[in-house]
């Protein structure tokens, strides 16, 4: 399901959606700037120009291969200077990139690609603890449509200049700008991923928007840690920074291997994830300040030490709500420091609409009371790939959203600031767990009777997985289920990372799983073991 007319006429007559696709927004990026640094890594660095150049050629070899438009591709790929390269030829080849984690495995993937009738994998090699390539190959064998495996950083045949333009633009005219450019996973709220048709216009517009409130300019360098081919990587880290001209310093999730790469490129903007709440800390931290304009953090409350501590040297520090669904808040730049501290700001379009409501219902809660994030706009989702779920939309196509926010008048803005979630998952430093999918494949443990997959709290990571469990009488332990989860080549990061064995599971009073007393119970259990 796609956006109704009535709105793609309306957000394209404000001028919020453009006519182009993304590969022709680049390029018309990279022709207005040609000299200046498009992407810089630890492995190097590119203009615009060369980047433009390089991802015309790359394309022209995607499609030499016999990969047509519109033929989706599975992206395992970490923060490399050559994933960007790859991003943009898939897209100016007309491919769909499935926006899928390097950290997924078999379970993930072979389900996945069927979905979505994937033509091709792109694979990063030499990562730690797997060889991506040979599992690429492996997980093409029987696939029904699965054609290639291909090879981040393998160099393309030389081709003149001027045929690769002429190639890419050919394959360009034939797309049009509200069809599917991307595809994006939800972190979901049932048992299997489901898949976010992102929208070349729309997609677009979104990080075109971001750029905007953050008042970034082709003099900005924008410095990124979290996973690059997440949402929030791809919309704030690779095109956002392409929409005005700015240069992209990419770096890997490793405070002590970015901090000196973010120093060093004079870094003007960054995003911290929660898993990043810690970079203040570092010792570079106070030559970063030195040309940091603007810092957003993004993911968990806000401290006043955080804060404070982030906004030594005069940058001014803001927080995002973002989701692969669609919907960004952002703090306005010249909000006032307690908007900025405590809350995640306001929409970042004019034309988004959010409402806050009585979950499972559409009634809405009045200002300060916390109901469900509910929202509709020019860049949030109208409906998943391949599955009609109404109960996911109100009756006039509000995203729910999952997450539990509230409404409070700050300076006369209408600020949100994100109070829990309803949706069950478990947010591992940004990798979300969907709970029901855990919980499913631990039944099939032959031992377990019952299973609940509930967060535990943890330092570093915000959140980690921890299952409680009935058994036959025989005792799990935490290995029997990481052996278990092994068998069925499930990604490490959903693992269980602790166990309850219990007589009875907790129930509420209507016989339902009561999650929030297993979590109250785990998070006792640690503060004392700590003590
Ligand atoms: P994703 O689709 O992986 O980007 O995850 C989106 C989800 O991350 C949201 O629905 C929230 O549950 C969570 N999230 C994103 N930003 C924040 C934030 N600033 N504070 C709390 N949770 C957040």
């Amino acid at each position: 399901m796609t956006y109704p007319q009535e709105f793609v006429d309306q957000y394209r007559e404000a001028g919020l959606w453009g006519t182009r696709t993304i590969a022709d927004e680049f390029h018309a990026t990279a022709t207005a700037h040609p000299d200046h640094d498009a992407l810089v890594g630890t492995e190097g660095r590119l203009t615009y120009a060369e980047l433009d150049a390089r991802t015309d050629r790359l394309a022209v070899a995607y499609a030499d291969l016999g990969l047509e438009p519109g033929d989706p591709v599975i992206v395992q790929v970490t923060n490399r200077l050559e994933s960007v390269v790859a991003w943009y030829a898939l897209l100016k080849a007309g491919l769909v990139p499935v926006a899928t984690l390097a950290a997924h495995r078999g379970h993930e993937i072979a389900h996945i690609s069927r979905a979505v009738g994937a033509r091709a994998h792109l694979v990063e090699p030499g990562t730690r603890g797997i060889d991506l390539v040979e599992f690429a190959h492996e997980q093409a064998r029987d696939h029904p449509t699965m054609r290639h495996v291909l090879v981040l950083g393998e160099e393309p045949p030389e081709v003149d200049p001027d045929e690769a333009r002429k190639c890419v633009e050919e394959i360009q005219h034939g797309i049009g700008p509200d069809d599917v450019a991307v595809f994006q996973l939800s972190g979901g709220t049932t048992g299997v991923p489901k898949l976010i048709p992102r929208l070349h216009a729309e997609y677009w517009y979104n990080a075109r928007a971001y750029a905007d409130v953050l008042g970034w300019t082709a003099d900005d360098r924008v410095g990124h840690l979290i996973p690059i081919i997440h949402n929030a990587g791809v919309v704030c880290g690779i095109h956002a920074p392409h929409t005005v001209g700015a240069c992209l310093v990419l770096t890997d999730h490793d405070l002590d291997t970015a901090m000196p790469v973010l120093v060093a490129e004079r870094t003007t903007s960054v995003l911290f994830g929660h898993v990043h709440y810690r970079a203040p800390a570092h010792p570079l931290y106070s030559e970063l300040v030195g040309t940091l304009r603007v810092v957003v953090l993004s993911g968990a409350k806000v401290s006043e030490e955080l804060f404070t501590t982030t906004a030594r040297g005069g940058a001014q520090v803001g927080q995002l709500f973002g989701m692969a669904e669609g919907m960004f808040l952002v703090t306005p730049l010249d909000a006032s420091p307690e908007l900025r501290r405590t809350t995640v700001g306001v929409p970042i379009s004019p034309l988004d609409e959010v409402r806050v409501l009585e979950p499972g219902t559409e009634q809405e809660v009045p200002d300060d009371e916390v109901g469900e994030l509910c929202c509709r706009g020019p860049y949030t989702l109208r409906g998943y790939y391949g599955v009609d779920r109404p109960e996911a939309f109100t009756s006039d196509g509000f995203y729910r959203t999952g997450d539990l926010a509230k409404v409070t008048v700050i300076d006369g803005h209408r600020a949100l600031s994100i109070e829990g979630r309803i949706k069950d998952l478990i947010n591992r430093g940004g990798e979300k767990i969907n709970a029901e999918e855990v919980e499913l494949l631990l039944l099939g443990h032959p031992h377990v009777l019952e299973a609940a997959l509930v967060a535990m709290p943890d330092p570093r990571l915000g959140e980690r997985g921890c299952a409680y469990l009935t058994t036959d009488g025989t005792p799990v332990t935490l290995a029997d289920l990481q052996d278990h989860l092994r068998a069925l080549d499930v990604a490490k990061f959903k693992w269980p990372e602790r166990v309850e064995l219990v007589e009875t599971m907790p129930r509420t009073k209507v016989g339902k799983l009561d999650k929030k007393a297993m979590t109250a119970d785990i998070t006792t259990r640690l503060e004392s073991e700590i003590a």
